[in-house]
């Protein structure tokens, strides 16, 4: 069983030949609503793997919000850790995307920042119900350490996606099992700069010598490399035409959790996750494009 604890947005997506300066006026192309924010994404991304997997989180009391309630449910997230508040929006990004796929987002975080730490106690239960809990940066940042050091307490498995990319305190650090970052969040995370994969284990160091056990860096089209203590193990990215990479990651760690969960090995567990995001970016948008099992079952070749 898993617990994602995170962000729940709307993504306003529009498509256009040119993004307005300011005070100009521009006629776009197209526009889509696309449920979105990272924690969804992640746990919508396991419930379509087949996982029993829990959400909590927070939406305002608006259309968007019961709109990406509903679309949970049917997606089989079980909900009952989702409430909805007054007096705040739902969170949601507005994405806008020029021809040569160029963006500019702005997220308005909305109810994702109201959750609070007695949100958690009130759902203690889920955490003692879970094997695994989740976790990303898009909720406030005392919630996500609260959040770690309960599960650590009743003696889960905790990962962290550090995203957005923010400096993380040992405390914390120590309450992770398994830290998630891209390339983008490990040069952060290690104050380093991140070009090879020689780069990725010199910060990989910096970030073990701060506390991290386990670590999976995320390559984008170049894989993703797992490095502990004693190993480190690297698989492949598939090749596949990549439209849009929006949720790659998310769609990785959803299936990583999702596989572990399954007690597959931490092998297994990557290769299984990287035939989910190849999936995810060959297809726009953020939830969108997450795959259900059975295509990752059919998705063939390197
Ligand atoms: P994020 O979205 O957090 O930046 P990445 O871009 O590193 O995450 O992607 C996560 C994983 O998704 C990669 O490790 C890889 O397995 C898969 N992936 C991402 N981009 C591609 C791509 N262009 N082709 C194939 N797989 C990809």
């Amino acid at each position: 069983k898993i617990l994602v604890v995170g962000s729940i947005n709307m993504d306003l997506v529009t498509y256009t030949s040119k993004t307005p300066k300011i005070g100009e006026t521009v006629l776009g192309k197209t526009f889509s609503q696309i449920p979105g924010g990272k924690g969804a994404n992640q746990a919508v991304a396991m419930a379509r793997l087949g996982a029993d997997v829990s959400m909590i989180g927070r939406v305002g009391k608006d259309s968007f919000g019961e709109v990406l309630i509903e679309g949970m449910r049917r997606d089989g997230l079980k909900t009952d850790g989702i409430e909805e508040v007054e007096g705040v929006s739902t969170g949601i990004a507005s994405i806008v995307v020029d021809d040569s796929a160029h963006n500019s987002i702005i997220v308005v975080p909305g109810a994702n920042f109201e959750i609070d730490e007695a949100d958690l106690e009130r759902h203690r239960k889920m955490y003692e119900e879970s094997d695994i809990v989740v976790h990303q940066l898009e909720t406030p940042l005392n919630v996500v350490e609260a959040s770690l050091k309960l599960a650590k307490d009743l003696g889960k498995t905790t990962i962290l996606n550090p995203a957005p990319a923010k400096e993380l305190s040992d405390e914390m650090i120590a309450n992770v099992d398994y830290l998630i970052p891209n390339e983008t969040e490990l040069e952060l995370l290690s104050g380093m700069d991140v070009r090879d994969e020689e780069d990725v284990l010199k910060a990989a160091k910096v970030l073990m010598n701060k506390g991290v056990e386990k670590l999976v860096v995320t390559l984008g089209s170049k894989g993703a490399i797992y490095i502990d203590g004693n190993e480190t193990k690297k698989v492949n990215a598939y090749k596949v035409d990549a439209v849009d990479t929006t949720a790659a990651g998310d769609s990785f760690i959803g299936g990583l959790a999702t596989a572990l969960a399954n007690g597959k090995n931490f092998e297994e567990a990557m290769e299984f996750a990287a035939r989910v995001g190849a999936i995810t970016v060959t297809r726009r948008g953020a939830q969108t494009s997450l795959p259900r099992l059975e295509e990752v079952e059919n998705f063939g070749g390197r």
